[in-house]
């Protein structure tokens, strides 16, 4: 029989909530943290992957989400100007029943606020984080009340977290997002991420996105990558100047772009690298984007945030000493972290960067290359995130996600 133990979760995000729910149900004493007055993310949709889905499984909530999301198929992205086909990921690569579910955000965050809420756990609002000490295991929030203390203080705070001590590096390019009704006639496949590219400099993407109850309308996300010192610029200008550039990359979107009317109906989002270490620091550990942020180009954010906090739980289920379940929690999941972290370094650049060279080289020799066996088997193992086995990792069973591509 393991302790029982007190537990400070600072930030209700994906990662906290869902950490919340599985530590709670084991038995623990679990208090949530966060800034927002009320909860709620905004956002646009993202992709769960079958590493997430299997996290939400043992949630009891991955039903939920595979009924209100779109199930993703394949990813596949053209080059506008010479017309060729430069990105075509096939799930069924693997097996056939494999795909990802596109998401929305919000949607996403209630069956993790549901878990938290229907697991007993307290989750204290208007409460900003900005500091914790390690070893004594406190918190201290914005007016300066400390909290604590606790045996164990997890920072789920997200990429912006003041507890992760290692300076972000912020990505040259983010993107703009908006959620949009779907309608049929747009000429888009209901299963595919779509993506279009000039060099590295330009990228539109439309991506099916579920619905936010089951009978509400479908949506889809769409993407727009913008350089960050760009940003201001932009929001300067008439949305019709940045309207016809994006039809001029994309011209079968022009009715999705004409569904834009303010430029408040994009949401810009910047993009972090950033790997901290330790994930362990006597009694403070880290999950989630506070750990490993990357950008959003290899979609494996929320779900890598979902097997911390899973990997966390179980850490605490065995030995009895808080230490050698530290060890345990980062000895599951550190080489998942830095494969994906090394990936998302590698590949965000080809698709979002001032480079031609990289460019270049995705088109004419990276494309080619990625259609001989077995790099769709590969490729499609990175996609859906199970690339290291992460889930057997875990002790879960991984299906057959990554059986083929190691
Ligand atoms: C545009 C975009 C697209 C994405 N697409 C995908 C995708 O397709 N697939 C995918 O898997 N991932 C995607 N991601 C990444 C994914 O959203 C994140 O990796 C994931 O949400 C991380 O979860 P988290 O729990 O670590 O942090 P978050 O979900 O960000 O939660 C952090 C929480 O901490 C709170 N907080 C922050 N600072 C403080 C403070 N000082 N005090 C108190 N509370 C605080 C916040 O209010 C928030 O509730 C995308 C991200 C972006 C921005």
């Amino acid at each position: 029989m393991t302790s029982l133990r007190k537990i400070a979760i600072a930030g209700a995000g994906i990662g906290g909530l869902a950490a919340a729910a599985l530590l709670a149900r084991a038995g623990h004493d679990v208090t949530v943290y966060d800034q927002f007055d009320a909860p709620g993310p905004v956002g646009s949709g993202l992709i769960l992957q079958e590493t997430g889905l299997a996290i939400l499984g043992e949630l009891g909530m991955r039903e939920r989400a595979e009924t209100l999301g779109a199930p993703i198929q394949r990813l596949y992205g053209q080059a506008v100007d010479s017309g060729r086909t430069v990105l075509d990921v096939r799930y069924d690569a693997i097996r056939p029943s494999l795909r990802g579910i596109s998401i929305q955000r919000p949607v996403l965050f209630d069956l993790v606020y549901q878990a938290a809420r229907e697991a007993g756990v307290d989750i204290v609002p208007s409460t900003r984080i900005i500091s914790a000490q390690a070893v004594g295991g406190y918190l201290t929030t914005g007016d300066g009340t400390t909290l604590g203390p606790f045996d164990l203080v997890v920072d789920a705070l997200g990429v912006r977290s003041p507890l992760s001590s290692r300076p972000r590096s912020q990505l040259e390019y983010g993107a703009l997002w908006a959620t949009l009704t779907w309608q049929e006639g747009y000429g888009f496949e209901r299963n595919t991420l779509a993506q279009r590219y000039r060099q590295a400099r330009q990228m539109a993407g439309v991506m099916p996105s579920g619905r936010s109850e089951e009978e509400g309308v479908d949506t889809l996300t769409y993407f727009w990558s913008i350089r960050t010192d760009q940003y201001q610029a932009w929001k300067q200008a008439p949305l019709s100047d940045w309207k016809a550039e994006a039809v001029a990359l994309w011209p079968e979107t022009a009715s999705l772009v004409d569904q834009l009317q303010s430029h408040a109906q994009l949401t810009y989002a910047e993009y972090d690298h950033r790997t901290h270490a330790p994930a362990v620091n006597q009694r403070l550990v880290h999950i989630g984007d506070s750990w490993h942020a990357a950008s959003p180009q290899l979609g494996q954010g929320a779900n890598m945030a979902l097997l911390d906090a899973y990997a966390l739980s179980r850490a605490l289920c065995v030995h009895d000493d808080l230490d050698r379940q530290l060890r345990h929690y980062t000895s599951m999941r550190s080489g998942h972290v830095r494969m994906f972290q090394t990936m998302s370094w590698l590949f965000t650049p080809v698709y979002q960067s001032d480079s031609t060279m990289l460019a270049w080289l995705r088109d004419w020799l990276a494309a080619p290359i990625s259609k001989i066996p077995p790099a769709p088997k590969v490729l499609a193992a990175m996609v859906s995130g199970g690339m290291g086995k992460p889930l057997n990792r875990l002790g879960l069973k991984a299906g057959d996600v990554s059986v083929t591509a190691e």
